[in-house]
């Protein structure tokens, strides 16, 4: 893969960029000359791979450790950003959980609160502090940060359970991502005249551990006859998509929801 990031200009966020979805979007992100902060919570190992293949490739890349669902630590993260990387211009909230299957009637708190605090509120924190440094709004007090001030894009990561349901094994979890599409919709025009698009993936099954993690390692296998392309999708193509939506190439869109779900 060329790289053309040597020199970047101007960085990207990608939340959970060091595994699945996350890593895909990361390289792709370099290659396509974005400076990466490549965010984990725990698999630090795994973040550092992807730096190290980015600059091994030429491009600029930080791993940058912080659980979404706590307030501070995105906001420290994003100090780390403003101190060592170009200017923000791109968030990926790709971070996100599943749980083993359950019934609502069996759902614990703590499990709900989880389940939103990583899905949703991590989404909020994060686009939160993007949005003070890409606005071009003028300082009014509400806004701030380090940034250039000079527009971006922000991409969610949705779910084909946020259409679905998930009925039987997590509607909590297809209720955050249902959450996630209002909010793509909402901000996208809350920031329409502030130069910042807000757009969202909605992926179908796609190879990555997230299955084994929700106690399904063969989830994809077993599924895969049922789809209508009798296969699930590669990480890789949930990239192309979240890139796209980042890059100049959509600039009249924003408020979408960009279906990965191979016509699932
Ligand atoms: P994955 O392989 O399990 O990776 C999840 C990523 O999220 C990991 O990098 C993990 O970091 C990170 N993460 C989890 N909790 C976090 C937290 N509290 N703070 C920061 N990062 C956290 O999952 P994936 O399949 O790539 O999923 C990525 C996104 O796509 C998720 O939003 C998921 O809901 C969505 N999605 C996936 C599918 C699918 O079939 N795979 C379908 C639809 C939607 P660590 O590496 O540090 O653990």
């Amino acid at each position: 893969m060329t790289n053309d990031a040597a020199g970047a200009s101007r960085s990207v966020l990608v939340t959970g960029g060091g595994r699945g979805i996350g890593a895909a979007t990361s390289r792709l992100c370099a290659a396509r000359g974005w400076a990466v902060g490549v965010n984990f919570a725990r698999d630090g190992t795994a973040a550092e791979r992807v730096v190290t293949a980015i600059r091994e490739g030429g491009g600029t890349a930080l791993a940058l450790q912080a659980d979404v669902a706590s307030d501070a630590e995105v906001v420290a993260m994003f100090g780390r950003i403003d101190a060592e990387l170009p200017p923000l211009i791109g968030l990926v909230n790709n971070a996100g959980v599943v749980d083993l299957a359950s019934r609502v009637d069996a759902m614990s708190a703590a499990r709900l609160q989880r389940m939103f605090a990583i899905n949703v509120f991590g989404s909020f924190f994060c686009a939160r502090e993007a949005i003070r440094r890409m606005t071009t709004r003028p300082a009014d007090g509400t806004c701030g940060g380090a940034g250039a001030h000079a527009g971006g894009a922000i991409v969610n990561v949705s779910s084909a359970a946020a259409k679905l349901g998930g009925p039987g094994q997590y509607v909590d979890y297809a209720a955050a991502k249902g959450a996630i599409e209002s909010f793509t919709i909402g901000l996208a025009k809350e920031l329409a005249g502030e130069g910042i698009r807000v757009n969202a993936v909605r992926p179908g099954i796609i190879e990555t551990e997230i299955h084994a993690s929700g106690g399904a390692p063969d989830r994809v296998r077993e599924m895969a006859a049922q789809l209508p392309m009798h296969r699930a999708g590669t990480a890789e193509e949930v990239a192309e998509a979240i890139v796209w939506l980042l890059s100049d190439a959509s600039s009249y869109t924003t408020g979408s929801i960009v279906e990965v779900t191979g016509g699932r």
